[in-house]
């Protein structure tokens, strides 16, 4: 039986990608036997009824998948973050995080638009470079301008299906044509001088990349808690998740609690203030149910 992945959805068909070449599927069947509603990077197995066409007969297991877009068994979600406009935000990088951390899908962060940076703000943004990597994440400071920089990271792709996250004007589309100027994305300028917004697309479909496979929709498009649990916040900060067996109380929620490594090592000044400023109010955020920002 032939397989392969699924990269296109539209108007009812799935778009099959195998080492030959793209199949047309129906997913007759699939539905009604497993209850399951193929997506998006989905590893199937499918009959060919007519050459080039077929009939989806098996979805196989996904390892992870998102709601918003519709996407399975995603191996990394790339944050964009700019470094000025809009101003760097590690709030809402920490924000990005925990949502990608909850899914156990492998966060890498880029921070964009670098050529912007003078150098008071320089000194700012690298030492919030250095805190995340000292966590332990892929950081990498980049600029559409800076080819070379762009160039010596296409390896982080290959292989890889990924998504990138990040707000509306950070550089992602930017990002995403310099990678591979074939894809010729609509950015910002663009669609503001045409009158209309980006992503006007239903569909989703993942792009080739540098030998990987991105989604053309950014991920992430709400950025509420709801699907993460209060019990899992402490997994989605490694720093803190690191220090669980240091806690007096198993399941320390590095609140309340007394004698909590995690607090001592904000005080110690290992884990900066604001990464556990952002902890305790995720926490609120959760335990209360209602946004905050
Ligand atoms: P998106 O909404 O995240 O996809 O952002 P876009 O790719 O549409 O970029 C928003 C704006 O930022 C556009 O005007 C881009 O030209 C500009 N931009 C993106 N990346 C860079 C960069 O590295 N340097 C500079 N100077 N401008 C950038
Ligand atoms: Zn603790």
């Amino acid at each position: 039986m032939p397989e392969g992945k699924i990269v296109k959805a539209l108007s009812g068909f799935y778009y099959v990608q195998t080492k030959i070449h793209i199949f047309q599927c129906r997913g007759r069947g699939v539905f009604r036997k497993n209850k399951v509603t193929p997506l998006v990077g989905d590893y199937v197995e499918f009959d060919e009824s007519n050459p080039g066409e077929g009939y989806i007969t098996k979805v196989k297991s996904r390892k992870n998948e998102l709601v918003r877009p519709p996407i399975a068994n995603i191996d990394q979600a790339i944050i964009v973050v700019s470094a000025t406009k809009p101003g760097f935000s590690s709030l809402l990088l920490d924000r990005f995080l925990v949502l990608i951390e909850s899914k156990q899908i492998e966060p890498v962060i880029f921070v964009s638009k670098m050529d912007l940076v003078e150098k008071d703000l320089y000194q700012f943004i690298a030492q919030y470079l250095q805190d995340y990597r000292k966590i332990g994440y892929a950081v990498h400071a980049l600029s559409i301008k800076d080819l070379s920089e762009l160039k010596s990271i296409t390896g982080l792709f290959e292989n890889k299906t990924s998504v990138i996250a990040g707000q509306s004007g950070v550089g992602k589309s930017s990002l995403l044509n310099a990678f591979n100027p074939k894809l010729a994305i609509e950015t910002n300028e663009i669609s503001e001088s045409l009158g209309r917004g980006k992503h006007t697309t239903r569909h989703v479909e993942l792009m080739e990349v540098s030998g990987g496979l991105v989604a053309d929709t950014p991920g992430f498009s709400s950025l509420e808690f709801t699907d993460v649990q209060l019990e899992d916040l402490p997994n989605c900060f490694p720093e803190m998740k690191a220090l669980e067996d240091a806690c007096k109380f198993r399941g320390c929620m590095h609140n309340k609690e007394p004698k909590c490594a995690v607090k001592d090592a904000v005080k110690a000044g290992e884990i900066p203030n604001y990464r556990y400023d952002h902890y305790l109010s995720f926490y609120d955020e959760i335990n209360n149910r209602k946004p905050r920002y």
